[in-house]
């Protein structure tokens, strides 16, 4: 029997490659020895978001004229059908998102300033132009920071922003955690409570704003939650980051582990300590058979993959310079995934989620390319075209 494809790492670069495997029909493995990024994240992927210092209008067009990155290759049609598959894999897995738009959205930063996004999930806030808003705190919960947030908005968009104070829940005492706080409001009472403060307090809201919410608005029951807001109060109701580690982040990891097992990847956990010709070792003395290896490490959180002065890339579980004359970190069987690349500064760029996105797809594409694998046309539960229509 052919052994599964190897992804080591389980962010989001790791998750994705490991969903366009199973939408291929391929077998997949997940090894990773921690749970990566995403419960830090909020959960919105960023195309391009800056320009210097500047917030970025217009990604597509950044991408259109770009030179000098690893993936200024890729051409409009393969950045759509990139985003359009992973909304789709998503969506699948029951994260709906924003549609795609054809310039960044404005969203709110955790901070409270107006910040641009690209594919973000249908809870947080996202709209074409930045707008007046009204800011909902909780009496009690460390992260809301309505009043700080709508100070900060209103002086970077001069635009109206009005806060709506809410005390704390009955019952609610100084040690819930934000989790605490999700599982209350998505309890029977606790949104039986919320609609009845809501409505005893709007009535000194502007009526046109839409209510923003801190990261607390439910774990699984959020899109319900915040429908039953608009239904009762005829107000757009949506979240907004909270600082890390995020609700938002803890959501999609869930659900998309879910996803991922019930199209038949495994999960192994455990801390690889190299690469060999037949997969892997781990645990020091294991070994894992794989037909290929795709490193989906990281390295924003340490250890990981690292970009060397020189500009490779430093794999550290064989420990070894990836890449040769290519920037991707591509060696024969080893393909790399995520934002780790030579050429990619994400924080300085807001690039990070296009480059998780371009280096799953292309880790795929050129695995299955190199083992002459012919992808199944409509693998798992509904076929994505990524795969396929390269
Ligand atoms: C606080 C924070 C918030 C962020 N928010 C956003 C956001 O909202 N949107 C966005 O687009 N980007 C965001 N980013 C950027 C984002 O983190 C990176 O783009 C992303 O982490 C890269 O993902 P990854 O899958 O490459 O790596 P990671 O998420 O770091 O995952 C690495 C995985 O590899 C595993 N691993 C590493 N070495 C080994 C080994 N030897 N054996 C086994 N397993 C191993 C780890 O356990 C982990 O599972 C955020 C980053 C941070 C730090």
């Amino acid at each position: 029997m052919t052994p599964p494809v190897l992804v080591i790492g389980r962010g989001p670069a790791g998750m994705l490659a490991a969903s366009l495997f199973c939408l291929a029909g391929v077998a997949v493995d997940l090894v990773a020895d921690g749970a990566g990024t995403l419960p830090l994240w909020s959960g919105a992927w960023h195309f391009r978001s800056y320009d210097g210092a500047r917030l970025l209008d217009d990604p597509w067009q950044w991408w259109a004229d770009a030179e000098g990155h690893p993936y200024a290759a890729w051409s409009s049609q393969q950045w759509r059908e990139g985003w359009q598959t992973l909304s789709q894999v998503w969506r699948l897995a029951g994260i709906p998102t924003h549609p795609l738009p054809s310039r960044n959205w404005w969203t709110v930063s955790a901070a409270g300033t107006p910040d641009r996004a690209f594919l973000v999930p249908a809870w947080q806030y996202a709209v074409p132009a930045a707008e007046p808003v009204c800011l909902v705190g909780f009496e009690g919960l460390a992260d809301s920071l309505a009043d700080v947030q709508a100070v900060r908005y209103s002086r970077r968009c001069n635009l109206r922003a009005e806060v709506l104070a809410l005390p704390s829940p009955p019952g609610w005492d100084g040690t819930w955690s934000t989790v605490r706080w999700a599982s209350y409001l998505e309890s029977e009472p606790g949104g039986a409570w919320l609609l009845e403060e809501l409505t005893r307090r709007l009535a000194g809201v502007s009526d046109e704003l839409p209510l923003l919410f801190p990261q607390v608005m439910g774990i699984r029951r959020v899109a319900d939650i915040l429908g039953a807001i608009t239904r009762s109060t005829g107000r757009r109701a949506y979240e907004v980051p909270a600082p890390p580690p995020a609700l938002g982040g803890i959501r999609i990891q869930e659900q998309w582990t879910r996803w991922l097992l019930r199209n038949g990847a495994r999960f192994r956990s455990g801390h690889v300590d190299g690469i060999t010709e037949d997969g892997v070792t781990w645990h020091h003395t294991q070994s894992l058979n794989g037909a290929a290896v795709v490193n989906a490490t990281g390295g924003v959180l340490g250890g990981g993959l690292a970009i060397r002065r020189d500009g490779s890339l430093w794999e550290t579980v064989a420990a070894r310079r990836l890449g040769g004359s290519s920037a991707l970190g591509q060696d024969g069987r080893v393909v790399t995934a995520g934002r780790q690349l030579p050429g990619c500064d994400p924080d300085r760029h807001g690039d990070g989620g296009a480059v998780n996105l371009a280096s799953a797809v292309e880790a795929v594409r050129g695995t299955l390319q190199r083992l002459g694998w012919q992808p199944a046309r409509s693998a798992g539960e509904g076929g994505v075209g990524i795969v396929e229509s390269h």
